[in-house]
């Protein structure tokens, strides 16, 4: 379906977005196929695909959204980061990505694989000699070569990148993007709604009008979330600290918690008219569905026609 992001901003109702990642198995990809036929009565409003830290999923990426935007009969997202590519290597993808039927692309810069730095790379990222240093100038690359062919969503992030010096400067850097021809904006995770009715304020200020949509990833274990808030830098509140704590080292718990939370992260985004959530899905469709469950949708019922309904 090549329907861009634009075209779907233009309904009023939230929309809810599916991400998952590139399996690296046989039987990760037989899992994944699994949950996404579970997800599908879901009726998402579009799915997106992350493209391998350290560029490494250029083939994959392109082939399995194309593929679940099939499966589930809905728009496709690519994301494309800057990491290993030149400039030429990136219009390659992004030919590709178009003869593949994707209408759009999450368009990011990207990180310096962890394990280049564990063999001697470097754990900062820097750009390819022929490439790109920031996301904006691959929105530009984009608009440049390609015109109005995909949709482009880029990174926001409500508790500010974690290597910005001020949140000022990343504001700035997110308005970039935007000037640059990016149709949407796409948060991190957060634990705290606060932090993400603040951030939108603050774009409104600095004249970001493009829509917002608020990253969701409900916490699925202990280890896990510890490992993407530290990668992330996603502030977990004390409330939220605690009830994990009491959760301790029984996983049934922990995702307990984790649905728990998330749910009422997305009931309240949903009461304050939020554009629409963007669910880290994790390649799992347990929590997902079990969100949706709690937040009213049924067999015959949508969240989408729920929210719209609101
Ligand atoms: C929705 C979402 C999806 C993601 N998907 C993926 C994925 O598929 N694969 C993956 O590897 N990673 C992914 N990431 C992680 C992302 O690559 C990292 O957060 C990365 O560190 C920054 O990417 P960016 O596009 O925000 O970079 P940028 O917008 O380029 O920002 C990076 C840093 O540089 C600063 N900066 C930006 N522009 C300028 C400028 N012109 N001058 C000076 N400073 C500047 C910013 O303030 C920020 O600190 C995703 C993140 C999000 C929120």
């Amino acid at each position: 379906m090549t329907i861009r992001f634009p075209q779907i901003y233009q309904q009023k109702a939230p929309t809810f977005s599916f991400e998952f990642f590139p399996p690296k198995t046989d039987a990760a990809q037989q899992r994944l196929r699994d949950n996404v036929t579970e997800l599908k009565a879901l009726g998402p409003t579009y799915v997106t695909c992350t493209y391998g830290a350290g560029g490494s999923t250029r083939q994959q990426t392109g082939q399995i959204v194309a593929e679940l935007a099939r499966e589930l009969q809905v728009p496709a997202a690519a994301h494309l980061t800057c990491v290993g590519n030149s400039r030429e290597q990136l219009i390659e993808v992004l030919e590709g990505f178009a003869a593949q039927g994707i209408a759009n692309i999450v368009a990011l810069r990207g990180d310096a694989p962890a394990a280049d730095a564990s063999s001697g790379g470097v754990a900062t990222f820097e750009p390819h000699p022929e490439g790109l240093r920031y996301a904006n100038e691959l929105v530009t690359l984009i608009r440049e070569r390609f015109g109005d062919t995909f949709g482009i969503a880029v990174a926001g992030y409500p508790e500010g990148h974690i290597e910005t010096p001020s949140r000022l400067t990343d504001l700035d850097n997110l308005k970039r993007k935007v000037d640059a021809g990016a149709d949407m904006v796409m948060t991190q995770l957060f634990f705290d709604n606060r932090d993400f009715y603040d951030f939108v304020e603050r774009c409104e200020l600095a004249g970001i009008t493009v829509p917002i949509v608020a990253g969701i990833m409900p916490i699925v274990t202990r280890a896990g979330i510890m490992k993407m808030a530290g990668l992330c830098g996603a502030r977990l509140p004390s409330k939220l600290l605690k009830k994990l704590q009491a959760a301790g080292d029984d996983d049934e718990k922990v995702a307990r918690v984790g649905i728990d939370w998330a749910t009422r992260q997305c009931h309240d985004l949903l009461e304050h008219h939020v554009r629409g959530i963007h669910f880290y899905t994790l390649n799992r469709s347990n929590a997902t569905i079990e969100i949706y469950r709690r937040l009213g949708a049924t067999d015959s019922q949508t969240l989408a026609d729920i929210a719209g309904d609101g």
